[in-house]
């Protein structure tokens, strides 16, 4: 089995997928996009065709060490993408040369469903509850919202009281005992992040993401001393060395991973290993396609520590194109009571609809992460 032919596929709402095709017709599906950055990835998975045409596809990691290794300059998002939607396209030719699914070559699954979150809209107090409570009845029993806006250097209180509304409005109509995860996208500076999480902490939420950005290391070790509150963060770390020292300096309790970003379903077994030595929990970041989601879920069936799983399922990003259009069967993706039970399919478990994918390519699509502004017209964080 060798490797013939690597195409790619650029499709709304902003996500691009990597075909890989054996010489015996076996196909296999991955997700190597940065979000934002979909035309510069697809550019470095085509710069990696020379490592892979004419090579055993079912030789996973040797592959993955001769594009990591091999290129000398490695890591940061866009080889790192690159490699991780390679790597699902490889894993799933693998699950479907041997008839089982990915979490079967990985020891086998460890649960039998996996817990599910949705993110809500959260313009306002009044928008948060309502849809928090829509995604109750669906049967969802967490929920993420976004943090604050854009948000000063130094304490804010506005912004902080119109937030805390948010999350009140939101605990006051889900009850006590519903998940409430709150992401800040690092918008907030450590003075800020302090005062907000004291204020949170009487809310009760399962999580906080990203309360300032992560590349400020020991402002979040410090706050993660300062708070009961469980704090996550890693969607922005790639390779075992990118989580590394956020393990060591004990400044989180979920990492989050993203399967097409941290390098793909090789290394991010390899990162939940790590963090269980920890006693870090893992929560894959996925805000992207059904592939991504495979593969995550291929992941999260496979790791005792993985404890829920984000989805992009309504999210404001899909609006017009979901997550199960580009599927043969989308079912594979019904969250029951807020649960979704084990693919059984081979590979990656799921049937990419290749003819809709081929409709819908927009070889131009160019989706771009808004930019936001403080009230002087400085750039904020996103
Ligand atoms: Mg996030």
């Amino acid at each position: 089995m060798k490797i013939a032919k690597i195409e790619t596929f650029r499709i709304p709402p902003r996500w691009l997928l990597v075909r890989i095709e054996t010489d015996d017709g076996c196909v296999g599906w991955g997700e190597p996009v940065v979000e934002g950055r979909a035309s510069t990835t697809e550019a470095c998975v085509h710069e990696l065709k020379p490592y892979l045409i004419g090579e055993d596809p079912r030789r996973v990691e040797h592959i993955w060490q001769t594009i990591y290794r091999g290129g000398f300059y490695r890591g940061g998002p866009v080889l790192s993408s690159a490699l991780s939607g390679i790597d699902q396209a490889l894993w799933d030719i693998k699950g479907k040369d041997l008839n089982v699914p990915i979490y079967d070559l990985l020891g086998g699954r460890v649960r039998d469903k996996m817990e599910m979150y949705s993110w809500i809209d959260s313009d306002t107090a009044e928008i948060a509850a309502k849809s928090a409570l829509e995604k109750k009845a669906q049967g969802f029993n967490n929920v993420k919202m976004m943090g604050t806006d854009a948000i000063g250097w130094i304490n804010d209180h506005k912004t902080i009281t119109t937030f805390l509304e948010k999350v009140q409005a939101v605990r006051d109509a889900v009850g006590p005992d519903f998940g409430i995860a709150i992401d800040f996208h690092g918008r907030p500076h450590k003075g800020t992040a302090k005062t907000i999480l004291k204020e949170l902490e009487p809310l009760k939420p399962i999580f906080v993401e990203e309360p300032v950005i992560v590349e400020n290391i020991d402002a979040f070790a410090e706050l993660h001393k300062s708070t009961s509150i469980p704090l996550a963060t890693g969607e922005r770390n790639y390779m075992r060395w990118g989580f590394k020292d956020l393990l060591e300096k004990g400044c989180v309790d979920i990492i989050q991973p993203d399967l097409s970003h941290a390098g793909g379903i090789s290394e991010v077994r390899r990162i939940a290993a790590m963090a269980e030595s920890y006693d870090v929990a893992l929560a894959p970041h996925c805000p992207l396609g059904p592939v991504a989601l495979a593969a995550c879920l291929q992941i999260d069936f496979a790791c005792i520590n993985s404890c829920i799983q984000e989805q992009s399922l309504g999210m404001a990003y899909n609006k017009g194109q979901e997550l199960g259009a580009y599927l043969k069967d989308n079912a594979v993706f019904h969250y029951e009571n807020g649960f979704v039970v084990p693919m059984k399919a081979p590979g990656l478990g799921i049937e990419v609809d290749e003819e809709i994918i081929r409709n819908m390519v927009e070889p131009n699509l160019e989706w771009k992460s808004p930019v936001f502004h403080h009230k002087d017209g400085s750039v904020s964080e996103w």
